[in-house]
């Protein structure tokens, strides 16, 4: 019998998929790429499966599951410095529990985090002050039609807000490893203080000013029961963290946009100062080029409405929004098993036996009324693989 996606992804919805193959090492890697690319059939890279909407309809292609594991220290990192070589199917909470327990400071705010190591470029995962952007040294990558991976620089991959190449689709293929710089114990492993607290959150949750350091393992532990509270830590016997996470990312907009809000809605400024955004007239010439293009229209789309000449940029609070546009946590549509987590506003969950078409109809009525009340677009977070929104 085929598997299906409500069996692999933590929203668990999705119908079945053609064919799965699972990839142990680097040779099946290769005789499993060679297989799809020359057979010109759909397919579709599956890690943990807590991004992906999944269509009740299923996938009629193959789907390709890393599960290849290993972490090393390699050479190569700038002083001070330790280079760590992951491989995609790592699980990325199990690297930061590796990083914490060994004395590596720079992931311990991305404890609790669900998914495996390589999908984390592909969102730019981030939370509680910290993202991978700041940490990623490099990928291993095997563009589409390839078996040999080549290495690109993290600078090379458009990593932004919950945006990478690969979300946009400019990079299409398989990430095999990660390489990540983190910084190495000074003492003893538990001795080892933490980067210094970077979210608000997070710093009153472990009663220090912002900017202190304390331990990694207290990092991790308080970052691991903020998220449990918010149903943000997966658990089986938690309805709540049957989700994708946050559904919808917070819209960046022009600052004249934002001063449009009532001043209680929360904003943080993104550039220091006012910046102009020049979207070129040439043809781009590099898909980083080009992506770069689009990331500056799409912020200039929402704020030309206002303002034309500045695009300082802001970022808003998806969950405001929608609070704000009348929706609560816990909201159901009448008869449907999909709701709104009844503790975090930005996570859309499956109660029991939700379908993909349920979970679509939540989020498609969530963005129309928080455009009705605002004028934004709420952007989705997860992957959607044969749903529309
Ligand atoms: C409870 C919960 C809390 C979450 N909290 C956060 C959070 O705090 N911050 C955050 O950023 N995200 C968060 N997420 C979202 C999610 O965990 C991350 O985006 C994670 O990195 C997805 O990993 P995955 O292995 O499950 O990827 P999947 O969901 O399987 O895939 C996501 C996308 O990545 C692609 N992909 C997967 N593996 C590869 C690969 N090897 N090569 C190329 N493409 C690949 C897939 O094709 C798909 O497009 C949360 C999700 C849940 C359910």
């Amino acid at each position: 019998m085929s598997q299906c996606f409500s069996e692999s992804t933590t929203l668990r919805v999705g119908g079945p998929m053609a064919r799965l193959l699972t990839v142990r090492d680097e040779r099946e890697l290769t005789q499993h790429l060679a297989q799809i690319w020359q057979s010109d059939e759909p397919w579709f890279v599956l890690g943990g499966g807590s991004n992906v909407l999944a269509s009740d309809e299923g996938f009629d292609g193959t789907v390709l599951r890393l599960a290849t594991r290993g972490i090393e220290l390699v050479p190569g990192a700038a002083p001070g410095y330790q280079r760590i070589h992951v491989r995609a199917g790592e699980r990325w909470d199990d690297l930061v529990a590796w990083t914490v327990a060994h004395g590596y400071v720079g992931i311990e705010a991305l404890s609790g985090i669900p998914g495996l190591v390589g999908a984390a470029p592909v969102q730019n995962i981030g939370a509680y002050g910290q993202e991978l952007s700041t940490v990623l040294s490099s990928v291993d990558f095997l563009d589409e039609g390839s078996v040999q991976p080549r290495r690109i620089l993290a600078s090379e991959l458009g990593l932004g807000y919950r945006d990478s190449l690969f979300k946009q689709g400019w990079l299409r293929g398989i990430i095999s490893a990660i390489e990540l710089d983190l910084v190495p114990p000074t003492d003893s492993p538990t001795a080892t203080l933490s980067e210094s607290v970077a979210f608000e959150q997070l710093a009153r949750a472990l009663d220090v000013p912002l900017g202190e350091r304390v331990s990694l393992a207290r990092v991790r532990n308080t970052v691991r029961a903020l998220r449990a509270a918010k149903g943000m830590l997966l658990d089986p016997s938690d309805p709540d963290t049957a989700s994708a996470g946050s559904f919808f990312t917070n819209p960046i907009v022009n600052e004249h946009v934002a001063r449009s809000l009532p001043p209680d809605a929360p904003r943080w400024c993104l550039d220091p100062e006012p910046v102009s955004e020049v979207v070129p007239l040439t043809p781009p010439e590099s898909p980083l080029d080009a992506f770069h293009a689009h990331r500056a229209s799409v912020v200039t789309e929402a704020a030309m409405r206002d303002a034309p000449s500045a695009t300082s940029r802001t970022k808003l609070s998806a969950a405001w929004l929608i609070e704000h546009s009348g929706i609560h946590r816990g909201f159901r549509l009448p008869g449907s098993r999909a709701a709104i987590s009844s503790k975090h506003t930005l996570a859309l969950t499956n109660r029991g036996g939700a379908t993909a078409e349920e979970i679509a109809q939540l989020a498609r009525y969530v963005r129309t009324r928080v455009h009705a009340e605002f004028g934004f677009e709420l952007i989705p977070e997860p992957t959607l693989l044969g749903v529309e929104l």
